[in-house]
């Protein structure tokens, strides 16, 4: 589908091609061939497995310029697809190690790889601080800190990834004090692993306006009016979780029936290469499955570009594209 398409859910490391990260291996001598299947792709069982093997592959990124490759090489994925405005999740636990002068750096060469994607590929990023839930909130605390000091136009937002089950959303509430008063937007991932409670302390105890995934709110139909009533908006990532079976296919997947109950969704890929997806694929995968036409999409990338945490001039900017594209 050759629509334009706006992606508000993307971890930057989850999306790198594994051609990508088996070259850099190679280059680096670092050998992590047991996490490829024997046709190339990411291999893993579950969830958690998936998280060791993100967290292998990720282990060959040691140093700014590797994340400068690195953002050219998905953007170039994400614009082959369609996709036209990006938001991914940075985290400085992987981009050198919680210390903010590292984290410059690496933030400084991502910016210049996606302004020159942005220039050859016209697509635009924009970044989100991630602090990884399963490290603790003692280090998503010196993570907050690294976001608070490079907070602006690019580094717009700050989230909380990795795994759900691992404490509570008020544990973090420190660190998303410090990004809401340095002029963060916030999101957080809740409503995938955990159940509809964890959507709900995640709005309640950190304050967000938007939940990644968030999916599992259809379990409790005066949770889904709430959302629908705060205009809570959902990353939500159909084809990730089919991947992680959460759901057996698309046609089981809840979001047509949020979005028909007044919540607020859109559409991204995730981890892409891991669960074998692209934005276009999704789009295909929605549309087979609900019967979903343009008018659908196009209301989709409305509701993306209106959640986007970029500044008004840029979302100006892409709004009048996605005019344009439709005209
Ligand atoms: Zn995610």
């Amino acid at each position: 589908m050759t629509l334009p398409k706006i992606e508000l859910h993307l971890h930057l490391e989850g999306a790198a091609p594994p051609a990508f990260v088996r070259g850099l291996a190679t280059e680096k001598k670092i050998d992590i061939s047991g996490i490829f299947d024997d046709r190339g792709n990411y291999a893993y069982t579950d969830f958690w497995h998936f998280l060791k093997v993100y967290e292998a592959a990720t282990s060959v990124l040691t140093t700014p310029a590797d994340y400068a490759r690195l953002t050219r090489a998905v953007l170039a994925e994400s614009a082959a697809s369609g996709v036209i405005y990006s938001e991914c999740f940075l985290s400085p636990d992987f981009c050198g190690g919680r210390d903010v002068g590292a984290w410059r750096e690496y933030l400084h060469a991502i910016r210049e790889a996606a302004e020159e994607a942005e220039r050859q590929d016209g697509i635009t990023l924009r970044g989100i601080v991630t602090p990884i839930r399963h490290f603790g909130p003692e280090k998503a605390r010196e993570t907050a800190l690294c976001a608070a000091e490079t907070a602006g136009d690019w580094l717009v937002g700050f989230g909380l990834a990795g795994d759900e089950k691992v404490g509570r959303p008020k544990d973090f509430a420190w660190s998303f004090d410090c990004a809401r008063e340095a002029g963060l937007r916030l999101t957080c991932h809740a409503g995938e692993w955990g159940g509809p409670d964890s959507v709900r302390d995640a709005v309640r105890d950190l304050r967000v306006e938007r939940i990644g995934h968030g999916v599992r709110a259809i379990e409790d139909p005066a949770l889904v009016d709430e959302l629908a009533e705060a205009g809570i908006v959902l990353e939500v990532c159909p084809g990730s979780n089919v991947a992680l079976k959460l759901y057996p296919n698309f046609r089981a997947h809840p979001i047509e029936k949020l979005m028909e109950r007044g919540v607020k969704v859109t559409v991204s890929t995730d981890d892409p290469p891991f669960f074998h997806t692209t934005m276009a694929r999704e789009y295909d995968a929605l549309a087979e499955a609900f019967g979903w036409d343009d008018g659908v999409f196009r209301q989709i990338a409305d509701t993306s570009i209106r959640a986007a945490f970029c500044m008004e001039e840029t979302r100006d900017k892409i709004l009048k594209r996605l005019e344009k594209a439709h005209a």
